[in-house]
């Protein structure tokens, strides 16, 4: 790549360390951003150093917000004695667009996967544990319907039970594998409506 001058080449070599941004893509996109107006570039890169310095997570239910407590934990509208939890903020936003859950949420960050090694101290279940130590009547597991989703609602479900909270799983008409963020907002509802007790 060297018949770019080197800037250009640099700026590729950023771009492609993106997901899902080959060499090609890399190229399309440099090219586009070195012809978009000074002013827009500026507008570009500040977001993403603004967004990466100020963004972090949630204190209460670890989603990613730029304040200390995300809106959601913020609001008084919302019933915060039933927590979703889910693998990612991704899972929350599609439950949220739904706009039919009224309680607040708990983000994993990841799913048990003996495979890969995670272990339950490398997502956010500690943190889980601990907010449950609080007036809180319901915890929903809605991680994934794949293996690792399983495997961490099992755990999960095994750890809350002798505190006596009521926990209950969304039903399986989300497909297996399937990561709830491409699911449709009535599949959702309709896992969540039908959710069974563990
Ligand atoms: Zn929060």
């Amino acid at each position: 790549m060297d018949y770019y001058s080197s800037q250009i080449t640099r700026l590729i070599e950023e771009l492609s360390k993106l997901p899902g941004i080959g060499s090609k893509s890399a190229q399309r996109l440099a090219f586009h951003i070195i012809n978009m107006p000074e002013e827009q570039v500026m507008g570009l890169s500040s977001s993403i150093t603004e967004a990466k310095r100020n963004v972090r997570y949630c204190k209460e239910c670890f989603t990613l917000t730029d304040q200390e407590l995300c809106p959601i934990c913020r609001s008084e509208k919302r019933d915060h004695k039933t927590i979703m939890v889910v693998e990612d903020t991704r899972d929350l936003a599609a439950y949220e667009k739904t706009g039919k859950f009224e309680g607040v949420y708990h983000v994993l960050h990841g799913a048990i996967s003996p495979m890969l090694g995670i272990g339950p101290n490398d997502i956010k279940l500690k943190e889980l544990m601990q907010r449950l130590q609080g007036d809180v009547e319901e915890v929903i597991i809605a991680t994934n319907s794949s293996l690792e989703g399983e495997t961490t609602a099992m755990y999960i479900s095994k750890l809350i039970k002798p505190t006596g909270i009521r926990v209950t799983r969304i039903a399986s008409g989300v497909p297996v594998g399937g990561d709830l963020e491409y699911i449709d907002e009535v599949t959702l509802l309709r896992a969540l409506e039908g959710r069974v007790e563990l």
